[in-house]
């Protein structure tokens, strides 16, 4: 709950160096940065089988 990673957990992009927005993921405790955020928006299921390992 406490960490807050330098990377999108989602997608490995740079959260820190590059100043992106991060937002913690609706679906779990993931630190992702807002272009996954508006995916996961879109499309919900996607990003929960994205989740589930699938790259
Ligand atoms: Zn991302």
């Amino acid at each position: 709950m406490n960490r807050f990673p330098k990377v999108c957990d989602r997608c490995g992009d740079d959260i820190s160096s590059t100043g992106k927005a991060s937002t913690m993921s609706k679906f779990n405790t993931d630190i992702i940065c807002m272009d996954c955020k508006e995916k996961e928006r879109k499309h919900p299921t996607r990003a929960l089988w994205c989740m589930a390992g699938s790259p």
